[in-house]
């Protein structure tokens, strides 16, 4: 028997390819992390020390629709590498960091982008243009050993037109910097996952478009904005 007060929520689980589910703990998400993105958001794109938000386990969203959010009108798309950890740690050495690595996915941070250019302007917290419900639609995870996150072609099409298109060789910050460094600030733990950034090409999306966000070598994310 639960001694639990209220019923606990479900956990927040991530679709395996080939069967079974990724439980999440937590999202952490890299900003700025390719120079053409840092560029086109009117920032310097030489390697300042990364900077990080986080979105809510349950935005995780493997539906294939993406309830556009009120109390905005201008959502856009980013187009992200996710990575699933399998272990944790804090100060965890650069040279062991992939090792931590479970799996990795196509994701979409979704982002008010009217409401984060308010936040900036007004210096407050991102939370309500990032963290909001559905904001992190994401396709199946892929076991770690199927797949180099060093390098590859990643894009969004709306519609057929290509809005985003990079190659994660692109990334500022590679994927095992971005783990031990996140890793000098929080305890991390089997379950997180982190969204690697996006390259350039945001822009908005409206209700009835069809997003096709891929990744070379990971199933690919279609997402219908309702
Ligand atoms: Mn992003």
């Amino acid at each position: 028997m639960s001694d639990f007060v209220i019923a606990p929520s479900p956990v927040a689980a991530l679709p395996v390819q080939g069967g079974g589910r990724f439980p999440v703990r937590r999202v952490y998400c890299i900003g700025r992390n390719y120079a053409a993105h840092a560029v086109e958001m009117g920032h310097d794109p030489n390697r300042e020390p990364p900077f990080f938000f986080q979105k809510n386990p349950d935005n995780l969203d493997p539906s294939g629709s993406f309830p556009y959010p009120g109390q905005s009108a201008d959502v856009h798309h980013e187009v992200e590498l996710a990575v699933a950890l399998g272990q944790g740690g804090a100060d965890i050495p650069l040279e062991s960091a992939l090792a931590h690595v479970w799996g990795y996915a196509v994701a979409l941070d979704m982002t008010r982008r009217d409401v984060q250019d308010e936040a900036k302007r007004l210096k407050r917290p991102w939370d309500t243009s990032k963290a909001f419900e559905h904001s992190a639609p994401i396709g199946p995870l892929v076991p770690a050993a199927g797949f180099d996150p060093s390098k590859g072609a990643i894009s969004l099409a709306v519609n057929d037109e290509v809005r985003q298109s990079g190659d994660l060789d692109q990334m500022i910050w590679k994927v095992p910097e971005m783990i031990a460094y996140l890793s000098t600030w929080f305890t991390l733990a089997p379950g997180d996952v982190i969204l690697s950034g996006t390259p350039a090409g945001v822009g908005p999306v409206v209700r009835g478009d069809r997003m096709a966000a891929r990744i070379a070598g990971l199933p690919p994310l279609d997402v219908r904005v309702v």
